[in-house]
């Protein structure tokens, strides 16, 4: 087939084709083109033949440099010059280009087709010596370095000496004789480097940098950002050969960076960067201090005007922000890219709605525009952007982990759940960093700025509760050792004390030493914009995961429209509590178990009166307990000799029990509906605080509207027996308080078992609602435990067995499944029966697209991450 598509004035032929052809830089030229921006012509070769390039053994196609020298010979013609001549050569730059852009695949080749000859042909054209030497030196430095892989130290080495021998403090003030001399002095280096001479046939040179191109796609550093940032199915890279435009001519030419609007902050203002007398990525590479385009005026007005003009072309044409790049050749503007910049949570809010304002683009599309994880960096605190870049360039990354959950905390290091306590209450910022947490250290994570460990995956103990809190957290820092005993963390042979102060960064997973400036969330006028057309047109409700009337009341401000999981077990961590709940579970007898389910039931009401007030009007979906009881016994000696006291009883007991409760896989052990079956008077317990705090809260004229859930179930017959326990108890309170206005209580159950979603037609009999427990359903489809993922998640993932996470993001074609088919069951049973999600995946917009689609009543999802379920659930309904 066609393997390169020619773009000029006169024709282009690659308009309206793919980026997936083309790439987004060739598709983008190839647009600029026709819609009559000036750019210099040339034309793509497509992802198509860097695709046959490896196909064939990493070998140049055939025919391909026969289409190649065709199209040279156009752009001859078309310009009036030849490539390699001696009087007025035809240049070329040589540029990679794949459907996403991707940093760090490849240096684009500028100047290609000088040699000696064509060097002194150059100078003679354009009558200016020192810019044909300029252009000459940056061809043998770049082909050296990205052809041949000359180390660009070498040349930089020579360059310093010239400039020393010249008193030259900037490159732009080496006069000709200088750049002569260093020309020759560079085409040594590359003989020394390369055992050849530079390559004087410039067909040689263009094939060479073309092949370059295409190796340049399996390179270590492209292979690795596409592993990063998930991005899969692409057949290759394109290369574009373009005719040169020269920014280095003088002080009348120079070239540019620019955003159409702010990337960081969103405003409406054209924002960039350009250096006189220069070309290329001198403007990036900080070779000289560029000037802001704003002062570009002063130097040439007519060209910043010119631009402003192209800048509402472009917005006009993509209806997006664009990121461009730009040269000036004595005076005259020439356009050398343009995409879709990138921008900032906030920026792309703003640039939504004021998009949508400025009718660029309608309400829809500004609801589909914005990325809806994105919005978490305008709920949480978040790295001040340049502290961040300095940060990375300045090398302060000690290691990166997995961002469990998003934004930024700086403080000391805490080793201990108690130490994170007792310092964080003398007013000290502190980072609890820790191997793994357990629900032990449920009070110093609160305690905590933030939350570091050294393993365990997406939803592993400490990732879980810190999303539910908004809490800054980095888990699996897999390089980090810690020993708690010595409070040190050790780090690439460095050592970290309790005096030390680190940043992490939850949204990347980074870790900075040092402390790192933090901006405030703003939820302005914007955010409510975006909010407002979100609920405008979504259909899916959006719940909360909250087990705190502080979390609920949070929630409900961020929109929630009621819980759909309060799990009860995080509540009896607290102080006041844990020593009764330890007695419970550690209870042999019944009457022991009652008694200390007694000393629960007091306080599990007025957890639930304080959650029902902060919901009121709500549903309020209430889990009942199911915990892996290990988690809540202690295993220390010391702590087991403390409980003993406190109970009354031989320490020689508690360790028995402790030994009796222990299970080989307690994830598929005594927990859930299992407990209830075997201690009906735990859920008795917590039946009865539900209905008393309702009680209390109607005769406060508070509408209460409980939804007791049961927890892994696997059979109709679980839910059955437990359901009707569940009513006979209501109704005895109900008599007990001589209650006799309406209670709107609804009886439901997880479904979160595969069994229990095969059989969704019998459970439906017994269920007033289901909702999907994805995170156990995921764990039992998978055969994988939520919390061991993380040793081999990695490697799953390098080898494309797994695209994604399954914790993080619902497997639509195996568990999605049974999710279609609860749904479809439930409902065959039961046409109405409302059903919802309270994975973790409720907070993921891709999770959140198939629950629309499965026709789900709502997603349930940690507070913070409400926002971005609205948006989400809006994003699919369009
Ligand atoms: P990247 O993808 O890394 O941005 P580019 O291919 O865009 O690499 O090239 C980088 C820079 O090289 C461009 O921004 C531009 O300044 C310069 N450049 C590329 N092609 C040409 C050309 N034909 N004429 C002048 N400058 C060019
Ligand atoms: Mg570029
Ligand atoms: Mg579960």
């Amino acid at each position: 087939g066609k393997m390169c598509y020619y773009f000029s004035k006169s024709k282009s032929e690659g308009k309206g084709l793919s980026k997936d052809l083309l790439g987004g830089k060739g598709a983008n030229l190839a647009d600029m083109t026709s819609i009559g921006l000036p750019v210099p012509p040339g034309f793509t070769i497509t992802t198509e033949v860097c695709d046959l390039y490896y196909k064939s053994g990493r070998k140049m196609p055939d025919g391909l440099m026969d289409e190649v020298r065709k199209h040279v010979g156009s752009l001859e013609k078309e310009l009036g010059k030849k490539f390699g001549d001696d009087k007025n050569p035809l240049l070329v730059s040589v540029r990679s280009g794949a459907k996403l852009s991707m940093p760090g695949m490849m240096n684009t080749i500028l100047n290609l087709g000088l040699n000696d000859v064509s060097t002194a042909g150059l100078a003679n054209a354009t009558g200016n010596e020192r810019f044909a030497y300029d252009a000459y030196r940056r061809l043998i430095n770049m082909f050296g370095d990205v052809v041949m892989g000359v180390d660009h130290e070498h040349y930089e080495h020579i360059f310093d000496g010239i400039k020393k021998k010249y008193k030259a403090k900037l490159d732009t003030d080496v006069p000709a004789e200088g750049l002569i001399e260093l020309c020759k002095a560079y085409k040594e280096v590359y003989r020394k480097y390369t055992g050849n001479d530079f390559p004087q046939d410039p067909y040689a040179q263009l094939e060479a940098a073309i092949g370059a191109v295409f190796k340049s796609w399996m390179g270590d550093k492209a292979v690795k950002y596409r592993e990063v940032e998930n991005i899969r199915g692409l057949l290759g890279t394109a290369v574009n050969v373009q005719s040169m435009v020269y920014g280095n001519m003088g002080d009348d030419s120079g070239t540019g960076v620019a955003f159409t609007r702010d990337p960081n902050t969103g405003k409406n203002e054209f924002f960039g960067e350009f250096l006189i007398n220069a070309q290329g990525e001198d403007v990036v590479a900080g070779i000289r201090t560029p000037q802001p385009v704003a002062e570009m005026p002063k130097w040439n007005k007519a060209i910043h005007k010119q631009l402003l003009e192209i800048k509402k072309i472009l917005e006009e044409h993509y209806k997006d922000m664009q990121d461009i790049e730009f040269t000036i050749e004595k005076g005259v503007l020439f356009m050398l890219q343009t995409r879709n910049g990138k921008r900032t949570g906030t920026a792309a809010v703003k640039m939504a709605v004021d998009m949508v304002k400025e009718k660029l683009i309608t309400e829809e599309q500004g609801v589909m525009r914005i990325p809806a994880g994105d919005l978490s960096q305008l709920l949480l605190p978040s790295l001040d952007t340049k502290a961040l870049e300095t940060a990375r360039e300045g090398g302060k990354v000690l290691t990166i982990g997995l961002p469990a959950s998003p934004g930024a905390a700086v403080g000391k290091l805490a080793f201990t759940a108690e130490e994170a306590v007792e310092r964080a209450a003398s007013g000290e910022k502190v980072i609890l960093c820790r191997k793994e947490t357990s629900p032990e250290d449920v009070a110093g994570m609160h305690s905590a700025a933030g939350i570091l460990t050294s393993t365990g995956g997406m939803t592993s103990h400490a990732a879980v509760v810190a999303r539910g809190w908004g809490r800054c957290c980095v888990v699996g820092a897999g390089e980090m050792t810690i020993d708690e005993k010595a409070k040190k963390m050790m780090i690439k042979g460095k050592t970290y004390g309790a005096g030390d102060v680190i940043t992490i960064n939850g949204t990347t997973g980074e870790v900075f030493a040092g402390a790192m400036a933090t901006q405030e969330p703003k939820l302005g006028g914007d955010f409510a914009t975006v909010m407002k057309w979100s609920d405008k047109y979504r259909t899916l409700n959006i719940r909360t995961n909250a087990d705190s009337p502080e979390d609920s009341s949070r929630a409900r401000e961020f929109g929630a429209e009621g819980i759909g999981l309060c799990r009860t077990e995080h509540m009896f961590f607290g102080e006041d509590r844990i020593a009764a709940m330890r007695e419970m579970i550690l209870a042999t007898e019944l009457d022991a178990r009652k008694a200390a389910l007694a000393k629960l039931l007091p306080i599990q009401r007025e957890d639930f009166t304080g959650i029902f007030t902060a919901m009121k009007g709500l549903p309020v979906t209430i889990r009942l307990l199911d915990p892996p009881l290990h988690e809540f016994v202690p295993h220390d000696a010391k702590t087991q000799e403390e409980l003993a006291k406190q109970m009354g009883v031989k320490p020689a007991v508690i360790k028995a029990r402790v030994a009796q409760l222990h299970e080989s896989n307690p994830m598929l052990g005594h927990r859930g509906c299992r407990l209830s079956v075997t201690y009906p008077e735990i859920l008795e317990m917590q039946v009865r605080a539900i209905i008393e705090a309702a009680i209390v809260c109607k005769g406060k004229k508070i509408d209460a509207r409980p939804e007791i859930m049961i927890p892994l179930v696997g059979t109709a017959a679980e839910l059955a027996m437990l359901r009707k326990l569940t009513e006979e108890t209501i109704e005895t309170v109900k008599a007990e308080h001589k209650f006799k206005g309406t209670l709107d209580v609804l009886v439901g159950t997880m479904i979160e078992i595969p069994r229990a979603a095969l059989t969704a037609d019998k459970v439906a009999e017994y269920a007033d609602f289901f909702s999907f427990g994805t995170n156990d359903l995921t764990q039992m489809t998978f055969g994988i435990s939520r919390d061991d993922i993380n040793s081999f998640l990695p490697d799953y993932m390098k080898k494309d067995l797994f695209l994604a996470d399954p914790f993080q993001t619902l497997d639509q074609s195996g568990v999605g499944q049974l999710v279609e088919i609860g749904v479809k069951k439930g409902r065959s049973t039961k046409k109405d029966l409302k059903i919802g999600i309270c994975g973790e995946h409720g907070g993921d917009p891709a999770s959140i697209e198939f629950c629309h689609r499965a026709g789900l009543d709502y997603v349930s999802c940690s507070p913070f991450r409400v926002p971005i379920a609205r948006l989400a659930a809006a994003q699919a309904a369009l």
